[in-house]
């Protein structure tokens, strides 16, 4: 995550004029949490619309130095700082927090927040790109365990030696907390592309049809193989096509088996999550990356309460999609042809 936020309101027609007409869209496009994201909004009073614009970009602002793991004031930087001190946190960050250690805990530490050491040896907190050792990665993947993660009310604190990251939630957290700003606003329908796959659809599009999302086909990331269809939803992909780096021939990806601290290589090449929370679906499509299909397919039967939706690309292509999902998914243009492997 960096520091600088660039935004840039690119369509702005009715705001701008001043008129009030209805349902003109607002898009704006804002880097933050490393990532590129576009949001259009549609409401029927422009200056309401233009309220929650500013309000969102303040929000977005503010998570991005709250959630920061490269920022030097950001809480997480100040955790990771800690030396085993209690450190204050803002309230909000505590709540993602323990959001984040429950969904560590369900996974059985398939997500684990403390992975950091092992993702910056592998260098991709800064893109300088390194294997390391086995002897480095036992000592790194001994060292990972949320459960040593004391949060007392706001106050946080880690063991000496140990960070945390919360790369793998950060940006379904600040989905969720756009879109109850959204629907706290008079805007019924908005798209929240949060970048690198995590996108929450508020309403239906304008007409009252469904949002229709597509799935990067990991085998050809400038195409999509699939198109879900969202109202009121949000949905997540974790693949190893989104960040990875290659060495003498073989490819190693941002996606780490905690128990190895090495890339998770469980035959998936992707999965994507589609849940009501953006949360949900940022954290468990990391986690079901590392799982692997039939332990993600399980999780999947064991846990209605997280409601939740998953479709899985194999890295030999084959496609699987959980039964919920029936009557929302369906195979892009191109791709008809494919096989889909329903589980129940
Ligand atoms: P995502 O793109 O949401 O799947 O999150 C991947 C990011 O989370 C990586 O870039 C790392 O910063 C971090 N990470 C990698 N592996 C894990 C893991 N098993 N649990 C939690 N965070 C992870
Ligand atoms: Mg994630």
């Amino acid at each position: 995550m960096r520091k600088r936020i660039a935004c840039a309101l690119l369509v702005c027609a009715a705001l701008l004029s001043g008129c009030k007409r209805a349902a003109e869209p607002v898009k704006f496009t804002t880097f933050a949490m490393d990532t590129v994201m576009d949001i259009t909004l549609y409401g029927q009073d422009s200056d309401k619309t233009a309220a929650v614009y500013e309000t969102l970009t303040a929000q977005i602002s503010a998570l991005d130095s709250a959630l920061s793991v490269t920022g030097e004031d950001s809480d997480i930087a100040r955790i990771n700082r800690g030396s085993g001190a209690p450190v204050e946190v803002a309230p909000g960050t505590a709540q993602l927090l323990s959001q984040a250690l429950e969904l560590c805990r369900v996974t059985e530490g398939a997500l684990d927040i403390t992975a950091y050491p092992a993702v910056k040896a592998w260098g991709f907190t800064v893109g300088e790109h390194r294997v390391p050792s086995k002897e480095e990665l036992a000592a790194l993947a001994a060292d990972i365990d949320y459960a040593a993660v004391q949060l007392e009310g706001d106050a946080v604190a880690l063991p000496d030696g140990m960070e945390l990251d919360l790369g793998a939630v950060a940006k379904g957290c600040a989905g969720d907390i756009l879109a109850r700003e959204v629907r706290d606003s008079d805007i019924s329908s908005a798209l929240l592309d949060l970048g690198q796959s995590t996108i929450v659809a508020v309403g239906a599009k304008p007409g009252g049809q469904p949002w229709r999302i597509g799935v990067v086909d990991p085998a050809q990331p400038g195409t999509y193989f699939a198109v879900v269809e969202l109202e009121d939803m949000a949905m997540g992909t974790s693949g190893g096509y989104q960040r990875y780096f290659e060495q003498d021939g073989a490819i190693y990806w941002h996606i780490l088996d905690p128990r190895t601290a090495a890339p998770a290589r469980a035959g998936l090449a992707s999965v994507t999550v589609v849940s009501p929370s953006a949360l949900v679906c940022d954290g468990l499509s990391t986690a079901l990356f590392v799982m692997g299909l039939d332990e993600g397919a399980q999780f999947w039967r064991d846990h209605p309460e997280l409601e939740f939706e998953a479709i899985f690309v194999a890295e030999n292509g084959e496609i699987y999609c959980t039964a919920g999902l029936e009557g929302r998914f369906s195979l892009a243009e191109g791709y008809e042809a494919r096989e889909v492997v329903v589980l129940e």
